[in-house]
């Protein structure tokens, strides 16, 4: 059993997070790193509170008051126009004052965003490839699946 904190890029605040949930069921995206038979438990979900991301400085201490072992920055980080430019940061932060690590990615990056995405200068100048090569290497099937 692993507990889960998902925080998610407040410029979707309105997000039911429903393609966070699918992932999280279906193993993909940022919840591939979970064998299939470990059981997740979803025990926090919060905004960053908007630019510049004031709550994520708080929010990491009421999801360990539940228990979390391992907090997920929501694929919104990563798939919006920029995508979030603090979100390496917001890992060194959480990791160090709280000492929980932080997954960069929730579900996978739907292939209609990537296509977009991979044409823009800030994307090669994020250095992307290496900061989430672990979305960027899901099966692109799956990708198009969650557009
Ligand atoms: S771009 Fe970053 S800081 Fe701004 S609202 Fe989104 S996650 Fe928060």
């Amino acid at each position: 059993m692993k507990k889960i904190g998902i925080i998610i890029c407040a410029r979707y605040i309105n997000c039911g997070g429903g393609k966070c949930l699918r992932a999280m069921r279906e193993r993909v995206g940022g919840f591939a790193i979970y064998p299939k038979d470990e059981e997740l438990e979803l025990v926090g979900f919060a905004n960053c509170g908007g630019c510049p991301g004031g709550n994520v400085e708080y929010v990491p201490e009421e999801m360990i008051k539940n228990g979390v072992e391992v907090i997920h920055l929501a694929t919104g980080f990563v798939v919006g126009y920029p995508p979030c430019p603090r979100m390496n940061f917001f890992k060194e932060f959480i990791e160090t004052k709280f000492n929980i690590p932080v997954v960069i990615g929730t579900h996978p990056i739907p292939l209609k965003y990537f296509e977009t995405h991979k044409k823009l200068s800030f994307w090669k100048n994020m250095n992307m490839e290496k900061t989430i090569k672990h979305l960027l290497d899901e099966d692109e099937n799956i990708m198009f699946d969650y557009n």
